[in-house]
């Protein structure tokens, strides 16, 4: 699944928004101009009659030089940015101001999507992601190896080179799993948000949440909650999820039968989960069942956090 429909739709808005605001502004600068400075509006109306005549020159064939119209049609533009400029306005006062020139606010080049609808998408997909805004410095190069020590430190960037690898070739190593293990400040949360904001900028859909979270999605389900929103059903068809804080939460048979669903229907999907944990491997057999240990240590990668609390060192440091 790439990104929802709802994505899709969130991010055209916000690029047909600054469309209409472009051409809402253009529009009241003409209006403007036509009241204040009648000599720049009959440029302007003679350029936009230069563009008529090209168009009748190519379809009903005038006889007149495509050529030398356009010719024409540039001396006026300089002429009417001059006297703009003459009379204390700026000279392209009278253009119409897309925020993208690429592709004139429409979000497509020809059937391509223009760079600035993808980064709308990336920007929607991010804030539905669940991930905070915090995130968005953490990134695969602010990862400070200087933090940890000694065989800690390589252990460290072997886990940041096998998630940034990931990462990179997240489109054909879609369907891999991790595990990571280890206690709480190591750097868990940062490394699985440098993937996150990696994968999303590469156009596939991501959510980013807590074991509780994802429990009260299926909760408002079983408490006869709206069938047709489906909230829960992010959880089990995005390209990656990241379970935060594995071990937190309340844990029964609920519980249980909902991180197995989660678990279970991602694998036989090939989809990619991310699960941050702190608790060893022993604890997460006792906690929750053979069924859910056997998935999490036969089909996930595990990598192993070591080292001091690196929110503490950060703060010492300061
Ligand atoms: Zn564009």
């Amino acid at each position: 699944m790439p990104y929802s429909k709802d994505t899709v739709e969130r991010a055209k808005a916000i690029i047909r928004s600054r469309r209409d605001k472009a051409i809402s502004d253009w529009e009241a600068h003409i209006k403007q101009i036509n009241r204040s400075l009648p000599e720049a509006a009959e440029i302007d109306a003679r350029i936009r009659e230069t563009g008529m005549r090209i168009y009748r020159a190519v379809v009903s064939g005038t006889g007149e030089s495509v050529d030398e119209i356009k010719k024409e049609s540039t001396a006026l533009t300089r002429e009417l940015r001059a006297v703009l400029k003459k009379n204390g306005y700026p000279e392209n006062y009278l253009d119409v101001n897309y925020t993208c020139p690429v592709c004139s606010d429409t979000g497509y080049r020809g059937t391509k999507t223009c760079g600035c609808l993808k980064e709308a998408l990336a920007e929607v997909e991010f804030e539905s992601s669940g991930l905070a805004k915090l995130a968005l410095t953490q990134s695969f190069d602010t990862f400070d190896l200087s933090f940890y020590t000694g065989g800690d430190r390589s252990m460290m960037q072997t886990n940041r080179d096998m998630l940034l690898s990931f990462a990179d070739n997240f489109g054909e190593r879609r369907g891999e799993s991790w595990l990571l293990i280890g206690a709480t400040g190591l750097g868990k949360t940062h490394l699985s948000t440098s993937v996150a904001v990696k994968v999303i900028k590469a156009g596939y859909s991501v959510v980013y949440d807590s074991v509780d979270r994802i429990i009260a999605a299926f909760e408002e389900r079983r408490f006869g909650g709206d069938y047709t929103s489906g909230s829960e059903r992010k959880y089990t068809e995005c390209d990656l999820l990241i379970i935060d804080d594995l071990g937190t939460e309340l844990c029964n048979q609920f519980t249980v039968s909902c991180l197995y669903k989660v678990i279970n229907d991602r694998l036989v999907n090939g989809l990619s989960t991310i699960i941050n944990t702190n608790l060893s491997q022993e604890e997460l057999r006792d906690r929750y069942t053979d069924r859910i240990a056997s998935r999490l240590f036969g089909e996930y990668m595990p990598l192993l956090f070591y080292g001091t609390d690196v929110r503490r060192l950060k703060i010492a440091r300061r």
